[in-house]
């Protein structure tokens, strides 16, 4: 009994994982082990941050994107993507109607879009902090020079989330153009930590070609970066991608992946992602469950929320802002958790 469970035991106490017990721990047919990782990560969790769940309203305000990503739905050489970018007002006006519905941090996600000048970028963000003083805003727009962040950061937002996607860089350049680099996008990463932004770094679950030697290297580069959150979704096919053929990462995989970056990195904010909810109709409660702590409803218009397709089938498109919340929080209570009206920061070991 006690040998089977040692493998979840140590990497818990110690907060470390070697190759070895990361495969086993991604491929164990064991039923009673793959529920202890799950309740020692749920746990795990709820010693941080209780039966609370973070809410984040995200706000997709452009599809404009000067990358070509191979995975993404909104990649540049995407013809048939119905480009969208919306207004400072447009974007005011989806916060207030969150901050109505008891948002108090604000996503800003959207392609690399050159429209959004580091001028506008801040006047956005400062925009927001004035009328809602009490609400974080996490940006989400890709690499930029260091002294575009720093302005940001100057200009009050306070979070950034990059997923470096892989940290191998063979695998990085099976799934980037050549113009771009796993080099770049870690630079990008550190610097965001050292201007003093909560950073968030994060994979896709089973993207093409990962491997549990890839999937290693992210663990350990997140245990090198500390990050403050790690955001971690199934890879889903995109059908005007030239990924379009491959495989969609599972439920059960990002799962247990959820588990361990929960046990190696406690106090991680951890959002059961959209992704996982399109998978399975039950996807983010899951999570959660596995060890998550953070869900993030849409506040886009719903005019565009069908324009902004990352990858095929994405749920709640059709759905207004005040549905998105108060579906998620059914949700929730239906798992014995409880989503907060607070901004939700790191709390530090
Ligand atoms: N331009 C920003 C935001 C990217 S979209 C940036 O570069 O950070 C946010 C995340 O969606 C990406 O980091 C990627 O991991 C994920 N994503 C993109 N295409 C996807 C797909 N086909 N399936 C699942 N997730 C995808």
């Amino acid at each position: 009994m006690q040998h089977r469970y040692e493998i979840v035991d140590r990497l818990e106490q110690t907060q470390k994982i070697d190759k070895e017990s990361l495969a086993e721990l991604l491929t164990t047919e064991d039923q009673e082990l793959k529920e202890y990782l799950s309740k020692r990560a749920r746990e795990t969790a709820q010693r941080i941050y209780g039966n609370q769940v973070y809410i984040r309203g995200l706000i997709e305000f452009t599809n404009y994107c000067k990358n070509d990503c191979l995975y993404c739905g909104i990649r540049r050489s995407n013809s048939h993507a119905d480009r969208y970018r919306l207004s400072r007002e447009d974007i005011f006006q989806c916060c207030k109607e969150g901050y109505g519905l008891g948002f108090r941090t604000f996503v800003l996600q959207g392609g690399e879009d050159p429209y959004f000048t580091d001028e506008r970028i801040c006047e956005i963000v400062s925009g927001i902090k004035e009328r809602y003083p009490d609400c974080a805003v996490t940006l989400s727009i890709g690499e930029k020079e260091k002294e575009s962040y720093q302005a940001y950061f100057r200009a009050g937002a306070d979070r950034y989330l990059l997923r470096h996607e892989t940290a191998n860089e063979e695998h990085y350049q099976k799934l980037h153009p050549k113009e771009m680099s796993l080099k770049r996008r870690k630079q990008c990463l550190m610097d965001l930590k050292e201007i003093g932004f909560q950073t968030g770094c994060g994979f896709m679950v089973g993207s093409p070609y990962q491997t549990i030697d890839t999937l290693y290297e992210d663990l350990q580069f997140i245990l090198e970066l500390q990050p403050q959150m790690v955001g971690i979704g199934p890879f889903i096919p995109q059908k005007d991608t030239p990924l379009k053929e491959m495989q969609a990462g599972t439920l059960d995989q990002t799962l247990r992946l959820l588990s361990i970056i929960r046990l190696l990195h406690p106090t991680a904010l951890l959002p059961s992602t959209t992704a996982l909810g399109t998978i399975h109709p039950r996807g983010r409660e899951l999570g959660i469950l596995a060890g998550a702590n953070v869900v993030m409803p849409n506040l886009s218009p719903v005019a565009v929320r069908e324009k902004y397709k990352l990858y095929d089938n994405k749920i709640c498109t059709g759905d207004e802002a005040a549905e998105c919340r108060f579906c998620m929080q059914r949700r929730m209570e239906g798992i014995g958790y409880q989503v907060v009206e607070a901004r939700g920061d790191y709390k530090k070991k």
